[in-house]
């Protein structure tokens, strides 16, 4: 039978929690990580209709990209949506899990499904989380295989498609342990030199703890000698937004038709056209205005998020045409991703995606001044 937290580890190595930004509360927010699942609802918000959704399904765990418990809650009591949400699936043990800020920052989340939309290629991570080190330490020759493989286990050593990347340079160590010491090499009290080789690995940092581990479990010394140096080299894989090209340049015009058609929307709010054509795209799910700086030193020509204020618009420029698509609009295609990801692991594992339209915000359109166009 299938637990929780079985899903959650498979999530979890999919979209470190590590990787979630300081202010998110992703994981596990309702339920027991033993309890047994039969069936999944996966969902980018946790409303009341969607806990209605699973009861009426007979899905006991819930996978949401928003967090239903966010700010905190002071009680739990019916008044507002999120917290009869969370009531209802207490009564009823549904399982409420939240996969957020981590699947924003990797290379496969929620910007992958938003690129895929609009079929961009030559996609790189609009501003890259640096959060690499490099492991450095010293093992008797005759070890160094088995300190190397099992650090190569876990995944250290891995450097963009390359795994098992390490570079070993050989050379004597020393030591002489005092009266209270048990070297595995000699005795307490007795100077040695060893032949020692100097291993080198990259670790991202959701790797630096299980790193240390590793080594402490698989080095022959009583005391090890290691350094962990923080890189200024940026992780390639993992960080915020993603920039990537379309395959044929577009006027502004042109590119939000596009875009309309390509997300199946009615509306883009947008910074007034520019001269140029549009062809290298960046885009951040959800609310991403913090990133535009990253999209002009990028070269990009659009850039695509949401929850853009007035005054955001002014600091597009005519370099660049800053476009709003709705958050729900930006983000609602991560839930096939998800979907996707769990089947590839779980092959006889039964999902659902919601059919409840979580979004909040509704639509009401009319143009008076002008500047709207009509299709
Ligand atoms: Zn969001």
């Amino acid at each position: 039978m299938l637990k929780i937290k079985s899903i959650a580890n498979s999530l979890e190595q999919w979209a470190p929690p590590s990787l979630a930004l300081s202010y998110d509360n992703c994981g596990l927010l309702v339920g027991d990580p033993n309890q047994t699942i039969d069936k999944a609802l996966v969902t980018l918000d946790v409303t009341e209709a969607v806990v209605q959704e699973a009861i009426e399904q007979q899905a006991n765990l819930i996978i949401a990209h928003h967090p239903v418990i966010f700010k905190g809650l002071r009680s739990i009591r019916p008044t507002t949506d999120n917290q009869r949400a969370v009531i209802l699936a207490i009564k009823h043990d549904i399982a409420i899990y939240a996969i957020h800020t981590n699947l924003d920052r990797v290379d496969d989340g929620v910007n992958k499904a938003l690129a895929d939309q609009l079929n961009l290629t030559n996609r790189s991570i609009l501003e890259e989380a640096s959060n690499l080190y490099k492991l450095i330490t010293f093992v008797p020759t005759k070890d160094l295989p088995a300190v190397r493989n099992a650090l190569f286990a876990i995944g250290a050593g891995g450097i963009g498609n390359y795994e098992k990347a390490s570079f070993i340079s050989s050379g004597f160590g020393s030591f002489q342990g005092n009266s209270s010491s048990s070297p595995s090499i000699g005795k307490a009290g007795e100077f040695k030199e060893v032949e020692e080789e100097k291993l080198e690995v990259l670790l991202t940092d959701t790797l630096l703890p299980s790193a240390l581990n590793t080594l402490n479990e698989n080095h022959p010394y009583e005391e090890i000698a290691y350094d962990v140096l923080s890189l200024q080299n940026k992780n390639k894989n993992h960080g915020s937004g993603m920039i990537g090209e379309l395959s044929e340049a577009l006027s502004s015009d042109d590119f939000i038709q596009y875009l309309k058609k390509h997300l199946g929307i009615q509306l883009v709010r947008h910074s007034q056209p520019i001269k140029n054509k549009i062809k290298r795209v960046a885009i951040c799910g959800g609310a991403g205005f913090d990133l535009l700086k990253n999209a002009k030193q990028k070269g990009a020509d659009a850039f695509l998020t949401a929850d853009l204020k007035y005054h955001d618009f002014f600091e597009a420029d005519d370099s660049l045409l800053l476009c709003d698509i709705g958050h729900y609009e930006s983000e609602h295609w991560v839930i096939q991703e998800i979907k996707d990801f769990l089947t590839r692991n779980f092959a006889n594992f039964d999902l659902l995606s919601t059919t409840v339209n979580t979004n909040p915000v509704h639509y009401s359109i009319s143009i008076k001044d002008g500047k709207g166009k009509k299709d």
